[in-house]
């Protein structure tokens, strides 16, 4: 029988790839129409529910029942009329993708006649079946509920499925006990503490600013394989990245795929993807390939985050259904081959005023470069203070192992600024002991209207192997990974962000109590914070090992495994930082590190079972095969006489091939103890670091070494598993 492999390779010619969209359409006259934002609300709502909701979206104002009522009924209007039959509560449980459960308007009213009905309760609160989404203990199963709760600030819209529309709800994700189960609260709750910090440090500068708002233009990576390929590939169908595969003769070293010319067949599939996003209202901005051959990234012009995260949040899931449909498969595993650059979601995040100011872009007068280089200078203290949650932040097992791994930036969080910010930065610091007077105002100056935006655009994106880089009025955050929901490294900069300038407030308000005059006050402070945070700067070649070892002198941290660095989420300097700014309390924290923690095992668990059951089903039995072959070729020529030197070389294959099949049978059985030991231990962070340091580690390469080599010794008509040539080069 044709295995799925070679069956794979011979239909790929029969593939067509054909858009279902003609993309003639102008994206402006399609743009957001399956979005219920302000602006078609409009049409639907009376004043007073316009202006409640409008208020809710502008000012996070409450809305109260009634209005909800009148809004959930223009909601159903609009729905109705764009042919929507269900609607559903989308939200964001800690699993990392987002879920849904859907109702339909349709309902029996007591005296039998059937209706379409959508009311402010439904539009409210809904009680989905919460016990099977993760809640880290916080749920006993004997309250397994939880409901899922309206949240305005994001913009209902539909989903098409086939031919199915369903109106889906924005919403965050709670205990019955009032404990968050999502990403979403937290990101909000994180926003607002981020909001009032932000705004009371502003007004140091400009009285006018009352909101503060943070933005986020995320870089989505993916691969895009062949399905059926895909499909003769269990170790991608069950953990999202290959387990096993040799690099192919030809990798990413002739970078000829960055930025070359889109393949037709995933241009297809790129144009039916944006097509979607752009009626859900996704402002994707760019396409391109990436450094790996078959690797693309795609990025929309930045939002507010939390909307942002919605709309990444809604790509993936876009994503993956219309590549099935195009019988190809999006991977969004942070490290589908081994051997290859790994998959990342850079985060662009800055923040921006009610008064339409970035933060982090350097001004043109010398007052708003001091209100530039106070957030500048604060994110840096912030990084530096909170480096170990950060990197907790962005922990998975999939990100393990692409952190440190080709092209991708190390588990060390340092901040990258380019040379010139480094001068400004230096030139404050040379201040030592000298005061700063009056005559010094001149260093508020700094020359930065003048030359910063030109220098910075030339600068300071250079370096791309920084994980938290300064590129010109922004930081961006690379150490995300690909599949990650973007809330949580989200929420922990926003967090930490509050709690700096608050910090930062306190101190400059006590010089000038002391009678400093405020500017002098506020470089006072700056200058002590580049001081004590200067060691998390770094400009060099963050993927060397010169810096692993700086870093270490240094005193940075460098945790590599998603279990070790989750404790920072458990010390007291956390929990004071997650409940100080009103974002998490202890118990959502412990239980958030709990769920992390169980997530990271049964990743480990389920491709230590698919390298067992593929060794066992498909990697040894075409080596033993060829075992036979070979050795039945050396019994007969020994057999009919000729000398040794005829088959010498058969059996030094042979010697070799017998090698390894000893021993992968030797490591899987001594894998599969491992791991029936640490699946057997009760306590969460022992368990995951047994499943990291007795299953993982030891293993797995060595295991991977093994089957990698046979790939090269068995005749390739005999070999079960798509190669890596094939999975990225075909299609
Ligand atoms: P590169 O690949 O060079 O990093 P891209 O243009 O692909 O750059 O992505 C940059 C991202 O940064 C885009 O999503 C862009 O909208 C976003 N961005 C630009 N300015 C800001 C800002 N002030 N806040 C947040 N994101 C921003
Ligand atoms: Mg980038």
């Amino acid at each position: 029988m044709e295995s799925l492999r070679v069956k794979a390779i011979n239909d790929l010619s029969t593939q067509s790839y054909q858009p279902e969209q003609d993309g003639s359409a102008r994206i402006t006259d399609f743009y957001g129409e399956n979005v219920f934002n302000l602006k078609t609300a409009r049409a639907f709502l009376s004043d007073e529910a316009y202006k409640s909701l409008s208020g809710s979206v502008k000012g996070g104002k409450r809305i109260d029942r009634a209005v909800a009522n009148q809004i959930a009924a223009g909601l159903l209007q609009w729905a109705e009329g764009k042919g929507v039959t269900h609607y559903t509560h989308w939200f964001q449980p800690l699993t990392g993708s987002s879920a849904e459960k859907h109702d339909s308007f349709f309902t029996i009213k007591g005296d039998g006649t059937s209706i379409e009905q959508f009311d402010g309760d439904a539009l409210i609160q809904q009680e989905p079946d919460a016990s099977s989404f993760p809640s880290g203990g916080l749920r006993a199963t004997f309250e397994a509920r939880g409901y899922t709760a309206w949240d305005p600030s994001s913009p209902p819209f539909i989903m098409e499925i086939e031919a199915g529309k369903t109106l889906c709800i924005p919403t965050i994700f709670v205990s019955y006990t009032g404990e968050t189960l999502d990403y979403k609260a937290p990101l909000l709750k994180s926003l607002e503490a981020m909001n009032k910090a932000a705004v009371e440090v502003c007004n140091y500068f400009d009285k006018n600013v009352s909101r503060v708002n943070a933005t986020l233009g995320w870089e989505q990576e993916y691969f895009v394989v062949d399905e059926a390929l895909y499909n003769a590939r269990p170790d991608l169908v069950m953990s999202g990245r290959t387990v096993f595969g040799h690099a192919p003769a030809k990798g990413q070293q002739l970078e000829d795929h960055y930025f070359g010319s889109i393949p037709e067949r995933i241009y297809a599939f790129m144009r039916d993807y944006e097509d979607e996003a752009y009626r859900l209202g996704i402002p994707l901005k760019t396409r391109h390939n990436e450094v790996a051959p078959s690797q693309f990234e795609c990025a929309p012009i930045f939002e507010e985050v939390s909307l942002a995260v919605d709309h990444n949040l809604l790509l993936m899931d876009l994503m993956d259904r219309v590549a099935r449909r195009h019988k190809l498969r999006a991977l969004l595993h942070e490290k589908p081959f081994a051997g290859i650059n790994g998959n990342g979601k850079h985060n662009n995040w800055s923040m921006a005023t009610d008064t339409g100011v970035n933060l982090l872009a350097p001004g043109k007068t010398p007052k708003t470069n001091l209100m530039f280089l106070t957030f500048f200078v604060n994110t840096i203290k912030a990084v530096h203070d909170y480096s170990d949650v950060l990197r907790a932040s962005i922990a998975s097992s999939g990100n393990d192992h692409r952190l440190g791994a080709n092209e991708a930036p190390p588990a060390i969080i340092s901040v990258f600024i380019g040379q010139y910010l480094t001068k400004v930065l230096e030139d404050i610091k040379q201040r030592v002991g000298n005061k700063f007077d009056e005559q010094d105002e001149a260093i508020l100056k700094l020359d930065l209207h003048r030359s910063i935006p030109e220098l910075l655009l030339d600068n300071t994106d250079r370096n791309r192997t920084s994980p938290f880089a300064f590129t010109g009025n922004k930081f961006e955050f690379r150490a995300v990974g690909s599949s990650a929901n973007c809330a949580n490294a989200m929420t922990t900069l926003n967090t930490i962000m509050a709690e700096t300038l608050k910090k930062f407030k306190k101190e400059v308000d006590a010089l000038v109590e002391k009678g400093e005059k405020k500017e002098i006050a506020i470089m006072h402070v700056i200058r002590e914070y580049i001081v004590s945070s200067e060691k998390v700067l770094f400009e060099g070649n963050n993927y060397s090992e010169e810096w692993e070892k700086e870093a270490a002198k240094r005193g940075l941290p460098n945790v590599k495994t998603t279990p070790l660095a989750l404790d920072s989420l458990l010390t007291h300097k956390a929990k004071q930082l997650f409940e100080g700014n009103n974002v998490l309390n202890h118990i959502e924290l412990e239980a958030r590190h709990e769920i992390e923690l169980e997530k990271y095992v049964k990743k480990v668990q389920i491709e230590a079972r698919i390298m067992g059951e593929l060794c066992t089903s498909h990697i040894l039995p075409p080596a033993i095969k060829y075992q036979n072959t070979l050795i039945e070729n050396i019994r007969g020529l020994k057999e009919i006489g000729l000398k040794e030197s005829t088959y010498s070389s058969q059996r030094l294959i042979l010697e070799k091939i017998s090698e390894h099949i000893s021993q992968i049978s030797e490591q899987v059985s001594r894998m599969i103890e491992a791991r029936k030991k640490a699946n057997a231990i009760k306590d969460a962070r022992e368990k995951a670091i047994a499943s990291c340091d007795h299953v993982k580690e030891p293993y797995f390469d060595k295991i991977r070494y093994n089957v990698d080599k046979l790939e090269l010794l068995i005749d390739d008509s005999e070999w079960l598993l798509p190669k890596y040539r094939e999975i990225l080069f075909l299609r």
